[in-house]
C-alpha cells in the first residue's frame, strides 16, 4: 500500500484536481492512502474568518466566507456538471455550520476554537477530491482522518498519541479497503479523546501522511509538489539550482531543521522509524523520478545543498555584573527565552556575551530587550540573513560570503553557517 499527499498547491484549482484523478490512474490496481490539504490558500482564509469572529467583524465575517464558498463552488462548477450532485449540499453544509457560529458564543478557548474552524479546509478538499474521483469510476472511500489520528489537546499544534492511534488505524484501513482501493482522507487534522477535533500545526498534512503511513507500515510515500523533487536550494533565492536525486532520511531531518521548507521537519521521523521510503515528486511530471529518502546515506555529499533564512536579528545578551557566561547565566536566559517562546535560529558564546539569532517576524524587539533589562545589556544587529550550506567547500563558501559581511562563521565538518550582513 502506498500514501500519497497532495499539498494546497495540487488541488488548488478544477484542472488541480483532475490532475490527481491523472496520476492516480497511473497507480491502477494498487492500494493508495490520498492525504489532501485544504484547496490554495483556504487555510490562510478560514485564519482571517476566526480573525473576524473574534474581532466581532461580522461583515467581513460573512463576506470572507461567502468568498471562499464561491471559490469552492467554481471548483465544484467545472468538477461536477449537475447541480444536483450531493457534494454541493456537503459543500453548503460545512459553510453553513461555519456562518452558524456568528450565532454562537465563542469560547475562550482560543486554540480549540481555532481547531474546530481552521479544520474545516481539509474537510471540504477532501470530500470534493472522492467526489471526483467517484465521478471519474475509481473506487474511493472518505476517511474521516478525526476518527483515526489521536492526539491531545494540544490544539493547534497537537501531539500524537501513537499508540490509540495505531490501534484506530489499524481496526480502520482494512475494513475501508473492502471494495474500495483508494481512500481519501485529510492531511492537518486528527481528534482529541474527548472527540473534539485537533489540528497538528500549519503545514501539517505531510506529517499526517508519515502518521498514517508509520501505522499501516506502508510501503512508501509521495508527497506531490510544484519542484521536481527536493531541490539543493530554494529557486527564489538560486538560478541554478540541482535537484538532489536520493538522500537518507538523516540529510532530510537536518535539511529540514535549518530550514529547508518542502517537508515538514516532522515527517521522516515515523517514516524513517519504520524504514519507508519518502519520494518527493511533481504533480506536473508524475513520471519523473523525484527525490528518494531512505536509509542509505551515500549519495548525501554529492551536492552541496543551501538554506537561507532572511530577516534574522541578533542579540548579544551581556551580564551587567561582568559575569561569566556560565551555566548559571545560561539557565537563567534560556529561562527567560523558553517563557517568550523564542525559538533561536543560531547561537554562540564568549566569555562575556551570549548571542542569539532570531527570525525577525517571530519576536518582539522591545518585549525582549524588556524581560532581559534587569540583569543583562542587550544590543542587536538586525536586518541579517543567515545561510546554512550542507557539504560545503571553498567554492560554495565564496559564492555565499562574497559581497557581504560576515558577522559569525561557524562550521562542522558537513554544515557550515554564516550570518551575513549586506554592505553598505
Ligand atoms: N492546510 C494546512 C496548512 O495550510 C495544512 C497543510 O497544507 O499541510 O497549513
Ligand atoms: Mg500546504
Amino acid at each position: 500500500m502506498r500514501v500519497f499527499k497532495f499539498g494546497g498547491a495540487s488541488v488548488k484549482d478544477p484542472e488541480a484536481v483532475k490532475n490527481v484523478g491523472a496520476i492516480l490512474s497511473l497507480y491502477e490496481g494498487e492500494k493508495i492512502i490520498v492525504v489532501v490539504s485544504a484547496m490554495g490558500k483556504t487555510t490562510n482564509k478560514l485564519e482571517e474568518i476566526l480573525s473576524c469572529l473574534l474581532a466581532n467583524e461580522h461583515l467581513k465575517f460573512h463576506q470572507l466566507i461567502n468568498d471562499l464558498q464561491a471559490y469552492h463552488h467554481d471548483i465544484l462548477g467545472e468538477l461536477f456538471r449537475e447541480k444536483h450532485f450531493k457534494i454541493f449540499q456537503v459543500v453548503d453544509q460545512i459553510f453553513d455550520g461555519l456562518r452558524h457560529l456568528s450565532q454562537e458564543k465563542i469560547s475562550d478557548k482560543l486554540g480549540f476554537e481555532y481547531d474546530q474552524i481552521v479544520s474545516l479546509g481539509e474537510l471540504i478538499s477532501s470530500h470534493i477530491v472522492h467526489e471526483y474521483l467517484i465521478e471519474m469510476g475509481f473506487r474511493s472511500s472518505w476517511l474521516d482522518a478525526r476518527k483515526i489520528i489521536r492526539t491531545d489537546t494540544n490544539y493547534q499544534e497537537a501531539n500524537v498519541d501513537w499508540e490509540k492511534t495505531k490501534e484506530l488505524i489499524s481496526k480502520s484501513i482494512e475494513p475501508a479497503f473492502i471494495g474500495s482501493n483508494i481512500l481519501v482522507t485529510q492531511g492537518f487534522i486528527g481528534h482529541s479523546s474527548d472527540g473534539s477535533t485537533t489540528t497538528l500545526g500549519r503545514e501539517g498534512s505531510d506529517y499526517s501522511a508519515g502518521i498514517i503511513a508509520y501505522c499501516c507500515e506502508a510501503e512508501n510515500v509521495t508527497i506531490w509538489k510544484d519542484v521536481p523533487g527536493m531541490l539543493n536550494a530554494d529557486p527564489k533565492y538560486f538560478q541554478n539550482t540541482r535537484k538532489l536525486d536520493k538522500i537518507s532520511f538523516k540529510e532530510a531531518m537536518e535539511l529540514s531543521y535549518y530550514g529547508a521548507s518542502v517537508i515538514h521537519p516532522k515527517t521522516i521521523k515515523p517514516l524513517q522509524n519504520k524504514n519507508i521510503t519518502l519520494f518527493v515528486k511533481s504533480f506536473i511530471e508524475p513520471l519523473g523520478a523525484g527525490t528518494e529518502i531512505q536509509s542509505e546515506t551515500k549519495d548525501d555529499g554529492l551536492i552541496a545543498s543551501f538554506i537561507i533564512k532572511q530577516e534574522q536579528v541578533l542579540f548579544s545578551i551581556i551580564p551587567k555584573d561582568f559575569s561569566f557566561i556560565d551555566e548559571q547565566n545560561l539557565h537563567g536566559i534560556f529561562e527567560l527565552l523558553a517563557k517568550e517562546q523564542i525559538k533561536i535560529n543560531l547561537m554562540q558564546n564568549s566569555a562575556l556575551s551570549f548571542s542569539i539569532l532570531v527570525d525577525a517576524k517571530k519576536v518582539s524587539i522591545p518585549k525582549l530587550l524588556s524581560v532581559l533589562k534587569n540583569t543583562f545589556n542587550v544590543k542587536y544587529n538586525d536586518n541579517l540573513e543567515l545561510v546554512t550550506i550542507r557539504h560545503y567547500n571553498s567554492e560554495t563558501i565564496e559564492s555565499i560570503c562574497k559581497d557581504k559581511i560576515v558577522i559569525i562563521e561557524q562550521k562542522t565538518r558537513h554544515t557550515a553557517r554564516f550570518v551575513l550582513k549586506a554592505k553598505a
